[in-house]
């Protein structure tokens, strides 16, 4: 099993869904960016699309998003008819170009009524060719009817991933959202009768009165509802980021140590229970395309974590929204109204971003190759004798092996692979109080 070396996690370090990441947006990038990206995709290109919803029913402690109280129907209206309006503007500045998935996020998609979220299938449909493209969608368990199951069911949605965070109601009430199993399982078996071929459950360690008894018995009860995917994050307290989040009391929340010891027991229960590891932090049945993504060497990272999904241009739609390019990174401004004002005069709405110079393209591609696969190429980096002398320490341990220019991560680095990772990482070469635990 995994071995403990404190030394190792005690500087912060980022998720690394992209590279360079969010931390290095600025504001020098903006709608012209996103214009000439978009103009210059090529014809038959395939592209995924992300739409994000800033809301939710209720607004739980611990959450990072960007998403606010759907308390108002008419405000969750006029979002849906810019977000439609987005779509077409968008879709007039590309030609040819074909739709692989489209992805629905949040907040909680759930959080609009299902006949809005239909309209907004049937807008993507109208404007790209969405032949065969996979649908996904994210749901709060909280509040998920039969109408809703039933809109999944009439727009071909085959992927959806649950909030479940923990099943523990002490927990629960120390996180702001209470959320009886109960709900849970109704929402699987809804799912399952919509024609849902692959579940995913979002849990979490390190919460706060979280230990790890509560976790193994979230995680039972978990693998008793026979989700596809399961992935297991750790709870970042960053109140200075976050300000929600000085709801949660920090007394309560475990040490470095607790955390390691809490990831090795997901670990454990998991690949125990059957399902294959994916990356560091997710899970999934043998037959389930993520897991034979990883077993084939296809799997990729992108902003939504660990995916199957091979396109190299992810366009977001919505406040907040993240685009990606392999030569820019673009977002779309995350305060609704601004957001609105820009779609309703016409415009696109990114407004921060950062675009990639070929070294980082190259250390991008290395650190996504050490999470996903576990091993990375250096031949072509600048700098390799520092990022050797960075990696000492790991090799000291067992934890890599060089083949050459080739770093191998052994089975027992996977709680240090992002922090193997950040060794690669030109822009953070010094700590940093911005980001959680490194495990
Ligand atoms: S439902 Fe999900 S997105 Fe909404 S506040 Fe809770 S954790 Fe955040």
């Amino acid at each position: 099993m995994w071995t403990y070396h404190p030394e190792l996690l005690a500087t912060p370090v980022p998720r690394y869904t992209s590279y360079p990441t969010a931390a290095e947006f600025g504001d020098d990038v903006g709608p012209v960016d996103m214009e000439e990206a978009l103009a210059a995709i090529a014809p038959g290109t395939v592209v995924s699309l992300y739409l994000h919803i800033p809301y939710c029913r209720d607004i739980c402690w611990y959450c990072g998003c960007n998403t606010g109280a759907a308390n108002r129907a008419a405000r969750l209206a006029t979002y849906v008819e810019r977000l439609e309006r987005e779509i077409a503007l968008v879709a007039q500045r590309v030609t040819g170009v074909r739709v692989g998935r489209i992805a629905f996020g949040g907040g909680s998609p759930n959080a609009i009524p299902p006949a809005a979220f239909l309209r907004l299938v049937e807008s993507v449909r109208t404007a790209f060719d969405c032949t065969d493209a996979i649908l996904s969608v994210e749901v709060d368990p909280r509040g998920f009817d039969r109408d809703w199951a039933g809109a999944i069911g009439r727009a071909g949605v085959s992927r959806v991933s649950l909030g479940v965070q923990t099943l523990d109601p002490q927990v629960q009430a120390a996180i702001g959202r209470v959320q009886p199993s109960e709900d849970i399982r109704r929402t699987t078996s809804l799912l399952r009768e919509a024609g849902v071929g692959s579940i995913n459950f979002d849990l979490m360690y390190g919460l706060p009165r979280q230990s790890e008894q509560s976790l193994r018995a979230s995680i039972v009860e978990s693998i008793a509802m026979a989700p596809d995917r399961l992935a297991v994050f750790g709870y970042a307290h960053v109140p200075h980021l976050v300000p929600r989040q000085r709801r949660i009391v920090a007394d309560g929340l475990a040490g470095t140590a607790e955390r390691f010891a809490q990831a090795a027991l997901a670990h454990r229960l998991l690949v125990d229970a059957g399902y294959d590891r994916v990356g560091f932090d997710h899970f999934a049945r043998p037959a389930d395309a993520l897991a034979q993504a990883a077993a084939s060497g296809g799997l990729r990272r992108n902003f939504q974590g660990f995916t199957e999904d091979p396109a190299e241009i992810l366009i977001g739609l919505g406040a907040s929204a993240i685009s990606d390019f392999p030569d820019r990174i673009l977002q779309a401004e995350k305060n609704t109204g601004r957001y609105g004002m820009r779609i309703d005069a016409g415009a696109l709405a990114t407004c921060r971003g950062l675009r990639r110079s070929p070294e980082d393209r190259l250390r991008g591609r290395a650190i996504e190759t050490i999470l996903t696969r576990g091993t990375a190429d250096l031949t072509a980096l600048d700098g390799g004798a520092d990022i050797r002398i960075r990696l000492t320490p790991f090799e000291r341990y067992g934890l890599i092996a060089w083949e050459g220019s080739v770093l191998r991560l052994s089975e027992d680095a996977l709680p240090y692979a992002r922090v193997i990772a950040s060794k690669l990482d030109a822009y953070r070469q010094t700590a940093s109080a911005r980001f959680s635990h490194a495990v």
